[in-house]
């Protein structure tokens, strides 16, 4: 019995302590009997649910804390061994406990809890007596919620990171330390055609951007080889100026995928907390079409579109570089300059596209011509520029250029036509001739002025002696523009004279610069500068006008109208520019067309006779006059002149010069002044200087003369008192 006795007091001082150590464990535990009554509620519990042992000890609501409704709650289920329902109350929320056997365990959030709810994970398993009879029920819970929201900003935030690079419209993949692709976005598969799913989990990042494996930029920031990153990438790789420790390059991939492609790309080291590589991003951006742009745009600073030769631009920067070597090496340097002869007639009769082609097949004439070293450049209308790099000697140069002239000049073939073009060469030697790209090309310019001014189609080199004939000719054409604004242009006048009546029948308008320093200056010098330059049209213009204005004066102090002829340059012989001008001036003044005569040279319409004649039609058709000037030096015949309705032929002065001297001139004169009447022409013979001269003319039957012998050139003012004295004329 004592033996009984002292058992049950074990017994029951186990028990005691049994309950102190559940109602003391930090694990939150309650527990209710068969008839769903709560019996135990320790502390934790408590402070879990907000719900005190005493508020709920005794009652059969367990669920109360939990719930809002009244329902089971998994003690409930298990004592009453209703575990096939666990699923209606716990769907996918709950597993038997995979180390005890009986017990059930569910993870839930429970809304109504302090604090806006609670993550529980809770386990419940029966209580059995000695028989293996239920007798209630365990239920522990354990607060989650911690963990669980932080397991949810985890996920947020890595889903985030996701999105950032996989969303991002900058190509770009992430490798780990172990080089091993972690994100390959969807642009990056866009740009190189390579899927992310072949290469998540891989090392094949090359494969996207070269045949042969070998590390791409962001393996070696990952390695932190960055000596390597120079040698891999030479001289397109640079340190990021934004990120430390990144790096740069711009390159170009021929092999890509997706076609070749030039690729902007870096690729910066990822870290960990403790500051360790853990990683690389490397970012790629498709600049192909900037690329391209930029190629465009330097093809352009630097190359004349015409022709595909260098220009101005690009040909000083190698004659800078030359010059450099040539003074390095103790070498020769020659610069050519080249000009064609009569383009400004080719343009002007051909049209511009015919022009353009006799540009560009001249520049691959040139080029030809030279070896490929040297530079050829175009660098304005119809000039050109050889450098000859190195040449042994002077006379070396002179057989290059004697070369080039002989392959350049060869007949043209354009629009059906075939053209011999001439071309003038000037050259200036480095060191001799200018020891810098200005002096060396204003020299070489220079140089080329002389030989057109003296022998068309040749060469000249530009030498210390050199003819200021050339220098004059630029000087001039710098001063022209200022000569017809600024009132320096004046017109002469020289008679011409009936050889019946010796009386004065017309004049004709020569043009005379007064040239403040170097006096007054005839048209011969000055005339090619306007054509040249294309001022002969507003001068050609001023010619018309001042000399009708004067004309109009003469005939009210003659009472009488008086021819009055103006010379028409090549150039100002345009179809639309000359015919406007003419109506307007007749518009303007009042004065009758018949009176103005304009004089064309015999090259002039030789030269694009069916062109020239279409257009003498319609300006004869309005009433005006027409003189062929300088007949004789261009070697056509009379009866072909018929088809030109020319009013008036004036036979040249070389061959007027010869008369009295020279048996075959006078025969010539002499056979022009017959049929020129027996072609109804009116003749006139230019430069008449000598009685002799006079003589045969008037023997022969001439209609006019003008020259020295009656009158030279006279200013306005003489001329008009020449026509007061009417009739004073010598005989
Ligand atoms: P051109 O039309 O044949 O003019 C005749 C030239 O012969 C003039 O020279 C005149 O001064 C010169 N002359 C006249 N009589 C004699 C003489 O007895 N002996 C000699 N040795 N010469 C004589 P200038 O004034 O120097 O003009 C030269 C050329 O310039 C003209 O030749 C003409 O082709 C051109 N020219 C003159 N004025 C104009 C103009 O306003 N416009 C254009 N486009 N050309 C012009
Ligand atoms: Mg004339
Ligand atoms: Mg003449």
């Amino acid at each position: 019995m004592k033996k009984i006795d002292k058992h049950a007091a074990l017994t029951e001082q186990h028990n005691g302590m049994l309950a102190q150590i559940v109602k003391n464990s930090p694990v939150a535990t309650f527990v209710i009997d068969t008839q769903h009554r709560v019996i135990l509620w320790n502390r934790a519990c408590e402070i879990i649910t907000g719900v005190a042992a005493s508020q709920i000890i005794g009652s059969t609501g367990a669920w109360q804390p939990f719930y809002p409704q009244e329902r089971p709650v998994m003690a409930d289920l298990i004592v009453e061994g209703r575990l096939n329902e666990m699923a209606n109350y716990y769907a996918g929320k709950y597993r038997p406990s995979p180390t005890l056997q009986g017990t059930w365990e569910a993870e839930d959030f429970f809304p109504h809890f302090p604090d806006g709810g609670k993550w529980l994970t809770f386990t419940a398993t029966e209580l059995k007596d000695e028989k293996n009879r239920i007798i209630g029920a365990i239920e522990t819970l354990r607060d989650v919620t911690v963990e669980k929201t932080a397991e949810a900003a985890w996920r947020d935030s890595q889903h985030l990171l996701h999105e950032i690079i996989d969303g991002s419209p900058v190509p770009m993949f992430v490798l780990n330390a172990q080089h091993q692709v972690t994100y390959w976005n969807r642009a990056c598969e866009a740009l190189n055609g390579t899927m992310a799913k072949e290469m998540i989990g891989t090392r094949l990042q090359w494969k996207a951007f070269y045949p042969n494996e070998r590390p791409v930029l962001a393996d070696l920031i990952v390695d932190g080889k960055t000596e390597e990153i120079s040698k891999q990438y030479q001289n397109i790789c640079r340190p990021s100026l934004l990120i430390e420790n990144a790096w740069e390059a711009t390159t170009y991939f021929p092999d890509f995928q997706s076609g070749p492609k030039w690729l902007y790309f870096t690729a910066a080291p990822l870290h960990s907390l403790d500051g360790q590589i853990v990683g690389a991003v490397e970012t790629l951006q498709d600049v192909t079409a900037q690329k391209k742009y930029e190629q465009q745009l330097e093809y352009k600073a630097n190359y004349d579109t015409l022709t595909g030769l260098a220009n101005r631009n690009l040909l000083n920067n190698r004659l800078r570089q030359a010059i450099i070597q040539a003074q390095r090496g103790n070498l020769l340097l020659a610069v050519l300059f080249l000009d064609l002869d009569n383009f400004k007639q080719i343009n002007d009769t051909l049209g511009h596209s015919a022009g353009d082609e006799v540009i560009q097949a001249f520049g691959q004439r040139i080029s030809g011509a030279v070896r490929d070293v040297d530079t050829v450049a175009r660098i304005s209308g119809d000039e050109y520029v050889v450098l000859l790099h190195a040449p042994q000697s002077v006379g070396h140069i002179t057989t290059v250029v004697r070369r080039l002239l002989d392959q350049v000049e060869a007949k043209l073939q354009i629009r059906g036509r075939e053209l011999y073009i001439g071309c003038s060469v000037g050259i200036a030697l480095y060191p001799k001739d200018g020891d810098n790209p200005e002096s060396l090309m204003m020299n070489a310019d220079a140089a080329m002025y002389r030989a057109k001014a003296s022998d068309k189609g040749g060469f000249r080199y530009y030498s210390d002696d050199f003819n200021k004939g050339a220098i004059l000719w630029m000087e001039l054409k710098q001063q022209l523009h200022y000569a017809l604004t600024s009132g320096q242009l004046e017109l002469y006048y020289q008679p011409q004279y009936s050889v019946q009546t010796k009386r004065i029948t017309g004049a004709e308008a020569l043009l005379r610069w007064n040239h403040p320093s170097k006096g007054l200056l005839l048209p011969d010098v000055f005339i090619p500068i306007a054509e040249e330059t294309g001022l002969i049209i507003p001068i050609g213009n001023w010619v018309v006008r001042t000399a009708i204005t004067e004309a109009q004066q003469w005939q009210e102090v003659l009472g009488s109208a008086l021819r009055l002829s103006v010379n028409i340059s090549a150039r100002q012989f345009r179809y639309k520019s000359l015919l406007e001008l003419l109506d307007r001036v007749v518009d303007h003044t009042g004065f009758a067309p018949l009176n103005l005569e304009l004089e064309l040279t015999e090259s002039l319409v030789m030269n694009n006779p069916d062109k020239v004649n279409a257009l003498l039609k319609k300006i004869k058709s309005k009433g005006f006059s027409l003189a062929m000037d300088d007949f004789g030096t261009g070697y056509s015949s009379l009866a072909y002149l018929r088809r030109f309705p020319f009013d008036m032929v004036k036979i040249d002065q070389s061959f007027i010069a010869d008369l009295g001297q020279n048996t075959e001139a006078e025969a010539i004169v002499r056979a022009m002044l017959t049929l020129g009447k027996a072609l109804g022409l009116r003749m006139v013979a230019e430069g008449v200087e000598t009685e002799a001269q006079w003589n045969f003319l008037r023997a022969e039957g001439c209609d006019e003369i003008q020259g020295f012998w009656f009158s030279r050139p006279l200013c306005a003012s003489d001329f008009m008192e020449l026509l007061k004295a009417q009739g004073q004329v010598k005989t």
